[in-house]
């Protein structure tokens, strides 16, 4: 097997919110370059402040995370935009412009690397090439050239993750991407997420708040509960017994 090569290091990491939640209480784990990692938890257990952290949308309070080599607390200007052009995102709610065809919304992911040429919708040959290629292997050829509000809410997701590839970011963060969706475009979402990371080796962090859809895509698992991470293992790791750790942690306490 192949050596396993650490993409991410987050150590001791705490976040604290004025008002005075602990969100983060010393969170450290690893991500593996080329792995989906799912992080899972109930409701406020800490995903999307990790996430958040991770991508520098939100400052830490102490500890460190460390992207390929380089520490995200303290970017500023261009190292803070490079960090954004690594660490694509995926949003619950989509994110992607409604007004625009699906095409144009793909390559959006491209703007980091065209300034105003891409404003204007300057982008070349072989950009509208490979966004077309991206779109159609999330099954979404037939609708490149639609509006994206006339998209159901799993295909919108996909035109998300086509945006996010189109990015060539070393690590996909998606948070809760599958939270709007039906069980059925759920499972294609996650899917074709899982297939096209694998196809472009890219480092994808998930969060989820079901372990079924943990133990059906990820290849390793973290479970947070109310700001610590309480498991971390493979999806035959999360037996019963770490469910029960993990959402109803308190119920044991005497
Ligand atoms: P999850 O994504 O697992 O649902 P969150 O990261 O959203 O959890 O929230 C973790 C904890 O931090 C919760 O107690 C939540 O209320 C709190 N929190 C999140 N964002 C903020 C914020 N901007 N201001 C204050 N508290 C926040």
């Amino acid at each position: 097997m192949k050596q396993k090569d650490v993409l991410i290091k987050i150590s001791d990491l705490k976040k604290s919110f004025p008002g005075g939640t602990e969100a983060l209480k010393g969170v450290s784990f690893d991500v593996y370059r080329g792995e989906l990692l799912v992080i899972v938890g109930a409701s406020g257990a800490g995903k999307s402040t990790l996430l958040r952290c991770i991508n520098g949308l939100s400052a830490i309070s102490s500890g460190s995370i460390v992207v390929d080599g380089i520490e995200v607390n303290g970017l500023k200007g261009k190292k803070l935009r490079q960090l954004r052009t690594d660490v694509g995102m995926i949003f619950q709610s989509f994110n992607i412009v409604n007004r625009k065809r699906v095409i144009d919304n793909a390559l959006h992911g491209r703007l980091a690397y065209y300034g105003l040429r891409g404003v204007l919708g300057l982008y070349s040959f072989e950009d509208k090439k490979k966004a077309f290629e991206i779109l159609a292997r999330l099954d979404l050829e037939k609708q490149v050239a639609k509006r994206a509000d006339q998209l159901s809410g799993g295909q919108k997701q996909r035109v998300a993750i086509a945006r996010a590839i189109m990015q060539e970011p070393k690590v996909l963060l998606a948070d809760e991407p599958v939270a709007s969706l039906d069980p059925g475009a759920s499972s294609k979402v996650l899917g074709y997420l899982h297939k096209i990371c694998q196809e472009e080796d890219i480092t994808a962090i998930v969060s989820l708040h079901q372990i079924d859809y943990a133990r059906n895509y990820a290849d390793r698992i973290i479970g947070l509960t109310e700001g610590v991470v309480t498991f971390e293992g493979g999806p035959e790791d999360l037996d019963d017994e770490a469910i029960q750790e993990l959402y109803f942690n308190e119920e044991e306490e005497e």
